[in-house]
């Protein structure tokens, strides 16, 4: 059922972090890219083309189960509540997790964040998001003292220097990386840097590629940052007055010379000297990165390399200028401002802060506020599988499939006493595991925002019904909570009612001091919320009309309002390559599927560009192992005790002893394709993200 009283419902794509804003004409039932919303301008990828297609009540969850048996709603939350409760009054707060997504909305995840740290006292609540750009976040709050991107997309278009780093933004962000070539076709002067151990579809449009070995960014930028010294291409006048620690970064940086970087990073010497002569001579540039920088056991190093780098030259709060993470998901930027990760409290306010903690406790009248940091991605379902946690509640998310080390997940879900999943669809390896299932609407059918990679809020309107009896998240977790007791912090009727109290908190005892200021959204009413237009925080009496660039005043949010330059010490990935396991595995998107598939994989006409999973191998590689293309190989790793069995693409555009192979086909989809089941527990120090770029396997005929 749809709503045909509005001739077109403007509403936002769910995919990926460009946040593309989508036009639907509800009679015709099609839909275009909105012409006025920023992010776009009218353009969207074939995904976002065809979002449409994917829409359909089959393979939907359509009613509430418990262990199997359908229920209603009123016995499935019920059970939830009590199954929470009885696990905290017996083992205590931290006992109970919730793993949720960058899939939820920005309401849906304050919602979930409010529950766990303020009321069930534990911060155990991370989302996979943390695979996606914790890396990035922690990079940007050691250096500018918060979770701030500084640039917006319009500085595409007023930049001499663009580099990709770890970006296949051709297939990964389709749009934005239609607005760079726009911008290079505007000003051919525009040069193009892609750094990337593969050739790939961004390559094209690229002046210059250096095809790194994997593992090696942070080389690569010490070397960049060493030649700007020895250059002098320093803006002294900004690194002395608005940084620290510049001295120490530049000693970390001093061993790696262009010949030294060539070598370490198997790149041409010439190639090296070209790329740091333009970023030394630009008096702009911009530094766009994610997931190969951020899915790194280097991940947040990778990240302050590149901003080092950016300080050191004042390429920073200016037009055409910024290191910029691309973020992979509709709403990761979203749920980092709620506090979706297991160590950050909403509005972007930190859990082991006391005045923080106090503050965010008061606003909530909170009743068991959290005091210290949760666990991570890794470590919480590591924590699960030693049978530390007894709860966990998986909302949009499929980490069965997506989370590295699929037979520990599978054995942790196993064993824990009581797993609820929460999701749209029916065809999710995780699904298996619950105990009680509890069926989400999905895009199309939800009303909430989401915030894109360059900090623009947009609304996601709902087109249709809820299918079946599915239920909005947010309405699900305050019906739990309120049978946990906790009816007033949660009597909210309206998911406008939620981005208010949202955007007040925000605003709550905020000087100033906190970059995500939302205080001139904070008395919106519903009709006004009902028709909000895509804004970039902070929206503030300052800015009541949005702020498209950060740090033009050249103040950062640390104490001292100086950015800080962070010494690196290059290290080399987690697994190293060796007789028994000789080659390196790389993994990505490829450009028409989404995550594990199961809202791609339900349009035909997105299996046409890439209709099965395949492993990219190099032609040199694949003559001494006699594979032709098509062969069928079967790849292993050690720790994993199945193999991954997939056709082989002979192709130059991977480095010798490099592999590669995308990220999406599972069970579901192919009886024996799990890529991300050969890669460890290998993850960040600093932010926890997985290292899902680089694993060491072995490779045989089948
Ligand atoms: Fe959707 Fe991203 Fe494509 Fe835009 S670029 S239509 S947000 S998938």
């Amino acid at each position: 059922q749809n709503n045909s009283s509005v001739k077109v419902i403007q509403t936002t794509c769910p995919y990926c972090g460009v946040g593309c804003g989508i036009d639907v004409e509800v009679k015709a039932l099609s839909l275009v890219g909105s012409a006025a919303h920023p992010a776009n301008f009218g353009r969207l990828c074939v995904k976002g083309a065809h979002l449409l297609e994917t829409i359909s009540p089959e393979g939907r969850l359509l009613q509430p189960a418990i262990n199997g048996q359908t229920a209603s709603w009123d016995e499935a939350t019920t059970l939830v509540a009590l199954k929470l409760q009885q696990t905290i009054a017996e083992y205590g707060p931290d006992s109970v997790a919730f793993y949720v997504s960058g899939q939820l909305l920005t309401e849906d995840y304050y919602v979930a964040n409010k529950l766990m740290k303020g009321f069930v006292g534990s911060a155990n609540i991370d989302t996979n998001s943390r695979l996606c750009m914790s890396s990035a976040v922690a990079g940007y709050k050691r250096a500018f003292g918060a979770d701030v991107v500084p640039c917006s997309y319009e500085d595409i278009d007023q930049t001499e220097l663009l580099v990709l780093i770890g970006s296949n933004a051709a297939w990964t962000h389709p749009v934005l990386f239609q607005r760079m070539e726009q911008a290079k076709k505007s000003n051919p002067a525009m040069k193009i840097v892609v750094v990337d151990p593969r050739t790939t579809a961004s390559t094209a449009q690229s002046d210059l590629d250096l095809h790194i070995k994997s593992g090696t960014d942070t080389i690569l930028f010490n070397g960049l940052l060493n030649y700007l010294k020895q250059k002098e291409a320093i803006d002294r006048c900004f690194v002395l007055e608005n940084t620290d620690f510049a001295d120490a970064a530049f000693d970390a940086a001093e061993p790696y010379s262009p010949e030294k970087v060539s070598e370490l990073c198997d790149v041409e010497y010439a190639k090296v000297l070209c790329f740091f002569e333009w970023f030394a001579a630009s008096t702009s540039a911009i530094s766009f990165y994610s997931m190969g920088i951020n899915q790194s056991v280097s991940g947040v190093d990778n990240a302050n390399a590149i901003i080092n780098c950016h300080l050191a030259t004042g390429k920073i709060g200016k037009p055409g200028s910024g290191p910029f993470s691309i973020t992979g998901q509709p709403n990761a930027m979203g749920g980092r401002e709620v506090g979706g990760l297991a160590n950050m409290l909403a509005a972007h306010m930190e859990i082991e802060n006391k005045q923080h903690n106090a503050l965010v406790e008061r606003f909530w009248s909170a009743e068991n506020m959290v005091k210290t940091n949760g666990l991570k991605a890794v470590d919480m379902f590591e924590k699960l599988h030693k049978g530390d946690i007894k709860f966990i509640w998986i909302m949009a998310t499929n980490p069965v499939v997506s989370m590295p080390n699929r037979q520990k997940i599978e054995e942790a879900l196993l064993g824990c006493d009581t797993v609820v999943v929460s999701d749209t669809v029916s065809k999710n390896d995780t699904l298996k595991f619950a105990n009680i299932v509890l069926p989400a609407t999905g895009w199309s059918e939800k009303d909430g925002t989401v915030t894109n990679s360059e900090r623009r809020i947009s609304r996601q309107r709902a087109i249709f019904s809820p299918t079946g009896q599915a239920r909005h998240d947010w309405q699900i977790i305050c019906d739990v909570a309120a049978k946990m007791g906790y009816q007033k912090a949660f009597a909210f009727t309206h998911v406008s009612q939620i981005f208010a109290e949202h955007a007040q908190l925000t605003a709550f005892e905020n000087n100033g001091e906190r970059a995500l200021d939302l205080s001139a959204l904070a008395d919106l009413t519903k009709q006004q919320y009902d028709v909000l237009q895509p804004i970039q925080w902070p929206v503030n009496k300052a800015n009541p009309k949005g702020s498209s660039r950060m740090f033009m005043d050249n103040k950062f949010f640390t104490d001292n309002r100086k950015a800080k330059f962070v010494a690196i010490l290059p290290k080399p990935p987690e697994q190293v390559t060796c007789k028994a396991f000789p080659l390196v595995l790389n993994t990505g998107r490829v450009r028409d599927q989404w995550h594990t598939m199961t809202r791609t994989g339900n349009a035909a006409r997105l299996h046409q560009h890439t209709a099965q999973a395949q492993l990219s191998i190099h032609p040199t590689d694949a003559a001494i192992l006699c594979l032709h293309e098509g062969d069928l190989v079967s790849l292993r790793a050690q720790h994993s005790p199945l193999p991954v069995i997939l056709p082989t693409l002979i192709s130059k555009n991977q480095r010798e002893g490099e592999l590669f192979a995308p990220i999406h086909w599972s069970k579901t989809w192919s009886s024996h394709v799990n890529i991300t089941s050969l890669f460890t527990d290998a993850n960040d120090k600093i932010s926890g993200q997985p290292e899902l770029k680089h694993a060491a396997v072995s490779l045989k005929k089948t």
